[in-house]
């Protein structure tokens, strides 16, 4: 089957800077030819990344298979775009290998009390290790996604909620799972959410010691973890949930809804 996701370098705008070329991990540009673009290996592309064409300083790329929406930045937003691509991209860049992305990705902060409840132990993981390492030269950004669609769940290749990334890459091991009565509540299925392993107990929302020992291994690159690239495949799981929430949220019957949810 063709290959349906991979970068289209606009030559006319490409100022030649090689920035794509370095940024990518995967070995769809020839290093060879840097700094012009040239893609040998469109297969290796992961499906949904937009790392490369976040970074172009000009606008130069768009990809092949993308019904994202995604519109190319350019100028000063490329610049502070800081996505990686899906596995954390590398850079030659000596700066660049001091940056942290740090992604919350959460289906819900209202009402879960398992996104709600992880959302503060990283806040408050992140307010008591920052200081050390900006003071050691790291540049921290934080960025928290609601998935509220299938369609961003594609694009973030999200697999359960809440799930922490650090460079784009999920710090907290294997998915895992049990039911998750508040997702239940506002979807009317079934759902399942993630649990959080650590020193040989199961955890609804992770531990303060786990996140931070986490977090710093992974800003520190002391330790690899979970790479999310490879096929991605929307769990049934969360299908069920987006599916369930939109039936829910376009249901007419609001009142008597609302007084069954009550009961619960
Ligand atoms: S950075 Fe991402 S989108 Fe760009 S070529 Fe590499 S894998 Fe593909
Ligand atoms: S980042 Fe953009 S401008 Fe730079 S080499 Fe790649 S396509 Fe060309």
């Amino acid at each position: 089957m063709a290959k349906c996701w991979y970068p289209v370098i606009d030559y006319l705008a490409c100022a030649e800077c090689g920035t794509c070329v370095s940024f990518c991990s995967h070995g769809v540009y020839d290093k060879a030819k840097a700094p012009s673009p040239v893609v040998v290996r469109p297969e290796n592309c992961i499906d949904h990344c937009h790392g490369c064409g976040n970074k172009c300083p000009v606008g130069a790329i768009t990809y092949v298979g993308d019904d994202t929406g995604w519109i190319p930045p350019n100028g000063e937003k490329a610049e502070d775009e800081n996505t990686p691509c899906c596995c954390g991209g590398t850079s030659d860049n000596e700066n660049d290998a001091k940056a942290v992305l740090i992604q919350y990705l959460y289906l819900d902060l209202t009402t879960c009390d398992r996104c709600i409840g992880a959302d503060a132990v990283l806040e408050d993981v992140l307010r008591t290790i920052s200081p050390a390492l900006e003071t050691a030269g790291y540049r921290i950004k934080m960025q928290k996604v609601e998935i509220s669609s299938e369609e961003l769940a594609k694009e973030y290749r999200f697999l359960a909620s809440p799930t922490i990334r650090v460079n784009g890459q999920d710090i907290c091991g294997p998915v895992e799972e049990n039911a998750c009565g508040c997702c239940g509540e506002i979807s009317g299925t079934d759902v399942t959410c993630r649990t959080f392993a650590y020193e040989g107990q199961t955890y609804d929302v992770p531990p303060k010691a786990m996140l931070a020992e986490k977090v710093l291994k992974a800003a520190l690159g002391v330790e690899p973890s979970g790479c999310v690239c490879g096929e991605y495949t929307l769990p049934k799981n969360l299908k069920n949930f987006f599916t369930g929430k939109a039936t829910k949220d376009s249901c007419c019957c609001v009142d008597s809804c609302q007084q069954t949810d009550k009961r619960h």
